[in-house]
């Protein structure tokens, strides 16, 4: 049959094609880059909250040093006139005593939240900075995957189009029964139609032939079959 030496090199250039096409279809599909992406948009959320809570901090923290140092200020002036005689009636004056212990005590309690607001401000703001470096790394990545995958497709894209040259070429050499029957079992069994016979074994399904099937393959004329899967077997 006219081309039957050349059948597992079209083989070989058609399982090539296969597995480009398939890598590239994965590739097209982008799900390595789709998780990169959402991974980095995971930690700009994540950094984005950090913020937020250290702007908030920082204005609470604000606030309490304002409210701190107008109660200081005002319990400065009371207690002046406590002293300054401005004030004769004993009443007035524990009241007045009374006053400034009620603003001494409450702006120790604006202290304490001061305190508070601080150190949460402190640990928000140590938390910032690996966020910042998390979130430049998967930024990274995601640029890095982008463009890998960019150069694959376009390397991919030329071998491809070298191997179908080379099988446009090639196909015309093989008998057209031969093709048409190739073609069909590829089609059916796993893109895989044809098989070398290796001492007796079928290198498709890798079960031997029995002796006088094996026989009978040798003598025969015509397109030789595995008597297992079928397939077009080429006689090493
Ligand atoms: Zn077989």
């Amino acid at each position: 049959m006219r081309g039957m030496d050349r059948l597992l090199e079209l083989q070989d250039i058609d399982l090539r094609i296969d597995r480009l096409e398939h890598r590239r279809e994965r590739l097209e599909s982008g799900a390595e880059v789709a998780e990169a992406r959402a991974a980095m948009e995971e930690a700009e959320a994540r950094l984005g909250e950090l913020r937020l809570a250290f702007d908030a901090v920082a204005t609470e923290q604000r606030r309490l040093e304002a409210e701190i140092d107008s109660m200081e200020r005002k319990a400065a002036a009371e207690e002046r006139r406590l002293y300054d005689g401005s004030v004769a009636n004993p009443k007035e004056l524990e009241a007045l005593q009374h006053e400034v212990a009620s603003l001494r005590e409450r702006k120790g309690r604006v202290e304490d939240d001061l305190l508070e607001a601080m150190e949460r401000r402190e640990e928000l703001e140590a938390r910032i900075a690996p966020a910042e470096a998390e979130l430049a790394e998967a930024r990274a990545r995601l640029e890095t995957l982008e463009r890998e995958a960019g150069e694959e497709l376009s390397r991919i894209a030329a071998e491809l189009a070298e191997l179908r040259a080379r099988r446009e070429a090639l196909a015309p050499e093989l008998d057209p029964e031969l093709l048409e029957l190739y073609e069909d079992l590829r089609a059916k069994k796993d893109g895989i139609g044809a098989a070398a016979l290796v001492d007796g074994v079928c290198q498709a399904c890798h079960e031997k032939l029995s002796a006088l099937e094996l026989d009978r393959l040798k003598h025969a004329e015509g397109i030789g079959r595995c008597e297992h899967c079928r397939r077009i077997l080429v006689l090493a």
